[in-house]
């Protein structure tokens, strides 16, 4: 499987946050700098926010 790559910066997405964030298309400097791209979806099914910046900076295995 080729590695997804940051829609802004192109570097390639840890797998370590694919995993917690299969749906993500930033990686995860891009998505604390920018807003992650899917935020407004997480909210919306009531994720509690630290759960939620958890899975933000994802990078433990
Ligand atoms: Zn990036």
């Amino acid at each position: 499987m080729a590695p997804r790559k940051c829609t802004i910066c192109g570097k390639p997405i840890p797998k370590e946050r694919l995993q917690a964030l299969p749906q993500t298309k930033r990686c995860v400097d891009c998505a604390r700098e920018k807003g992650s791209d899917i935020v407004v979806r997480r909210a919306e099914i009531g994720m509690d926010a630290d759960t939620y910046k958890d899975l933000l900076g994802a990078t433990r295995s």
